[in-house]
């Protein structure tokens, strides 16, 4: 198999091209390096079945000719992490609609299959928890920047099955909740390499808000396992699927976690919503998925524990240099 994944060199997608590469296949990928980095997938360079473009996906020649070599398409490449929309809402926007619109369109001239990767942050402040696929998204105001991505994504989701529906051209629609490994930065603002690294380094661990919010956090291993799945299995074409953890933590938990398993003296602070984002910023006081529908189409299960995931991640920044690790 060929496989195209836009944002090939970001956290999932270089996790997913070692995947589809152990199995034999073929992998090109295209990032502009905006929010991946070529660290994570130095290591495949030299490989002879991975090929690489360093380009943005609005350079239609160079994403048309990637589409037409590949057999099935995964659509990664987004702007993400709350930190990076909330300050660049016009590039969170136009990134997520504009280039979602592009590769849909050329896909569709070969019919080829393409995976959409979206988020659960379309749930937005629904209340319906754990949410289902079926259940209704609650955006907040258009005020408040968080939400442009919700949307942007949700016009994303709308579009890939519009062309399945109208158009025939197979697609899949993920939404990926709170995802997390070795390799991801916390520089767009996730929780988990944020409070490892500071835990590492001594420094104070950052809870936003009351610390009481609670997330599923998924191991990329796990989700890129899912993804492959439902990547060859026909029925999952025209449909929605969540894709994450169902063990819930609060924000809290998590950090007394990080603080046992790394053996820090850090401090734990508590940051006000407002000082940590903007102004009226507004979180999601729980968040958690139902795994039942992918559970039961492809038998998804995930399978790492949170203490696991938080060793590997401890791991992966331990094994880099103190001054890789310090810096903001
Ligand atoms: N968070 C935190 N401290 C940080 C970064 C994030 O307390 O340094 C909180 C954040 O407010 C949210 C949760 O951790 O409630 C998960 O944040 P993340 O950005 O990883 O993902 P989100 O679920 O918001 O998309």
């Amino acid at each position: 198999m060929r496989v195209l994944i836009t944002g090939g060199s970001g956290f999932i997608g270089s996790h997913l091209s070692d995947a589809y590469l152990e199995r034999g296949d073929e992998v090109f990928i295209i990032d502009d390096l905006s929010t991946g980095s070529f660290d994570n997938i130095a290591h495949l360079k030299k490989h002879p079945r991975f090929h690489y473009t360093i380009d943005s996906i609005s350079n239609q020649p160079a994403l048309a000719e990637l589409v037409d070599q590949c057999d099935a398409i995964f659509h990664l490449a987004a702007a993400v992490g709350v930190k990076l929309i909330v300050e660049s809402p016009v590039r969170t926007i136009e990134t997520n609609v504009h280039g979602t619109e592009v590769v849909l369109s050329l896909a569709n001239k070969k019919k080829k299959k393409v995976l959409v990767a979206s988020t659960s942050e379309v749930y937005g402040l629904s209340a319906e928890v754990p949410f289902r696929e079926d259940g209704n998204l609650v955006m907040g105001a258009t005020t408040k920047g968080r939400w442009s991505y919700a949307c942007s994504k949700a016009i994303d989701e709308f579009l890939a099955l519009a062309y399945w529906k109208e158009k025939k051209m197979p697609t899949v629609v993920v939404r990926l909740f709170n995802t997390v490994g070795p390799r991801q930065t916390g520089q767009y603002g996730m929780v988990i390499p944020t409070f490892v690294k500071q835990a590492l380094a001594g420094r104070q661990i950052t809870v936003y808000g009351d610390g009481q919010q609670t997330r599923c956090f998924g191991y990329v291993g796990d989700v890129v396992g899912a993804l492959i799945k439902l990547m060859d299995h026909e029925d999952a074409v025209g449909q929605v699927f969540n894709i994450g953890s169902s063990e819930e933590v609060t924000i809290l938990e998590l950090a007394n976690r990080v603080k046992k398993l790394t053996g820090s003296e850090s401090e734990i602070t508590f940051v006000p919503y407002d000082e940590a984002y903007e102004e009226g910023f507004e979180d999601m006081p729980r968040r958690v998925p139902d795994i039942s529908k992918i559970n039961a189409l492809v038998g998804f299960q995930p399978k790492m524990t949170l203490d696991g995931i938080l060793q590997s991640v401890i791991r992966f920044y331990t094994e880099q240099s103190p001054i890789a690790r310090n810096p903001e």
